[in-house]
């Protein structure tokens, strides 16, 4: 028999550490012989947090939800010791509270419109063993890439699949490979950028907490594409249990020969160390990560020159986001065709976004682009709680924007996002209902932003400020139509003039909620609520 306990943040916060305890002492108290015990990262469905999963020799998997200490003595005692499932503690169907017993959480509901390429073994493996990555087919990527292919052929290959940079602003990831491999300099350097800043997202984290290996066996692909025998990941130092993971896999990396000298026992070398981000959001910023490793102030710089040919200490360097390295080894395995049969023309592959806010089912989930935005709502999401109406949805976090119910039926991918006035963004996804005043949610993301601008140049250090002070005097009930207008200008003129993306994006939601909710705006000023 074999338990697993899903001990991302996730189910810690709802109290899976109790429930490992209790379920290996219960095993060691009971000294049933056989039984495993493992632990496994996020499998996505928060709300239903401790989960628990027990496959008994020759049949089925069993999962239990909302596991507390006392159901998970008798889960070991009736179900692994007596072999009878404990059937009233199965997966809770849905908000009327019938009980169902599943035979795998795939068929819950919130998995149907679901794909998983960069969480494929989130929740299913233990992020601590390098055998049990191994197990599903991990390193059979790198050891194809340095075994059969020319650095050029792996570039190629990635350029070919059409994946774009999941960290936001979606460039292609294969021109990127291009352009460092393609500059010139003695040293080489790979980045993964790991500092998820974005209210409310947990993607990233999430992938490094139940997939540590993933991340590095594509972060040495791409060095042995570009010709880089070094790589960073730069990592939110508020991620204790991704960086006690990624620490780990790295010492296990190494004892197993996948990283560091000659590996595969080719000429290729590839080393990677940890940097910890202190939480500043521009730090998300490729520049201003890089001069956070360089040990100086996190703050951006002109681009250009591009990091691929002047990056980290004036070395050609590519930096790609967590969840861009996190499709690269199925890209190599699959193949490109593979890849763009998911997803839409412009906009190949899936998109992990953390689904929160006002929603049934919050959670991790992973969706072919193009899927629907009514979907991943009321499909994925089960809709909005207490049978209230849905207002809007903002995507791309801080820097994104607010849709609106009448474009719920938009596909997602980067292109349409952008049309709509919003963007993809990391992937974070924040449902707002009636209740929500959408001048008041603007000002919650300018607030951020303002607190959160580097300070280097004066629309974004001064605009967001002004821009803030606005919506407060709007919201106060002493703002005037004059000051809608201001603040529209305002916010052009700071998209047009900021020197990095957080300035040139941080108006966002004010524009998109003044473009589709201006007469919220207006009811404020007219004092009508
Ligand atoms: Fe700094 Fe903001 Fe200017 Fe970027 S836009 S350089 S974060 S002040």
């Amino acid at each position: 028999p074999r338990i697993v306990v899903g001990m991302a943040t996730c189910g810690i916060a709802a109290g899976a550490n109790l429930v490992l305890d209790t379920i290996m002492e219960e095993v060691r108290n009971l000294n049933i012989a056989d039984v495993t015990v493992a632990q496994t990262g996020c499998i996505g469905v928060c709300r239903l947090e401790p989960i628990v999963e027990v496959i008994m020799p020759g049949e089925d998997k069993i999962t239990y939800v909302e596991m507390t200490p006392e159901k998970a003595k008798k889960v070991v005692n009736q179900h692994i010791k007596e072999g009878k499932v404990v059937e009233e503690y199965n997966i809770l169907l849905s908000q009327d509270e019938e009980h169902k017993i599943y035979k795998s959480l795939n068929d819950v509901d919130f998995y149907k419109k679901q794909f998983r390429v960069a969480l494929k073994n989130c929740g299913v493996i233990d992020p601590e063993s390098i055998d049990e990555y191994i197990a599903v087919d991990g390193y059979k990527a790198l050891e194809k890439v340095l075994l059969e292919m020319k650095s050029k052929e792996v570039v190629d290959l990635i350029k070919q699949s059409g994946l774009r940079g999941r960290g936001g602003g979606g460039f292609p990831t294969g021109l990127k490979w291009e352009f460092t491999a393609k500059a010139q300099g003695d040293q080489k350097y790979v980045i993964c950028n790991a500092d998820e800043g974005d209210p409310g997202a947990f993607m990233d984290r999430s992938i490094l907490e139940g997939d540590p290996y993933t991340v590095l066996e594509a972060m040495t692909i791409s060095g042995y594409a570009i010709g880089a025998n070094k790589g960073y990941i730069y990592v939110r130092a508020e991620y204790p249990m991704a960086v006690k993971r990624l620490d780990k896999a790295i010492i296990k990396a190494k004892e197993y020969g996948l990283l560091g000298k000659k590996i595969f026992r080719t000429n290729f070398d590839f080393d990677l160390e940890i940097r910890l981000g202190a939480g500043a959001f521009v730090c998300g910023e490729e520049t201003a990560l890089i001069h956070s490793i360089e040990g100086e102030r996190g703050v951006s710089t002109q681009k250009p020159p591009f990091p691929a040919n002047s990056g980290l200490w004036g070395k050609p360097t590519l930096i790609n986001n967590v969840e861009t390295f996190a499709n690269i080894t199925q890209i190599i395995l699959k193949g490109h065709e593979w890849f763009k049969s998911i997803g839409t023309e412009k906009s190949p592959g899936t998109k992990v976004f953390a689904l929160g806010g006002k929603i049934n089912n919050p959670g991790l989930v992973e969706i072919p682009m193009g899927t629907p935005l009514r979907d991943v709502i009321y499909e994925i999401g089960d809709g909005i709680p207490n049978n209230k109406k849905f207002k809007a949805v903002q995507t791309g976090g801080p820097s994104g924007g607010c849709i609106p119910a009448e474009l719920l039926d938009s596909p997602i991918d980067y292109d349409t996002l952008i049309a709509i006035g919003s963007m993809m963004g990391s992937g974070g996804m924040i449902v707002m209902d009636e209740d929500n005043c959408m001048v008041d949610v603007a000002k919650f993301f300018l607030e951020f932003v303002a607190d959160e601008s580097c300070g280097k140049c004066t629309p974004c250090r001064i605009g967001t400020r002004r821009l803030f002070e606005l919506l407060e005097k709007i919201t106060s009930g002493n703002g005037s139509s004059a000051d809608i207008d201001k603040l529209e200008n305002l916010s052009r003129e700071i998209k047009a003039t900021a020197l990095c993306g957080l300035g040139q994006t941080a108006p966002n939601p004010v524009l998109s909620t003044l473009r589709y909710f201006r007469n919220e705006y207006n009811a404020h000023v007219n004092k009508e609520c």
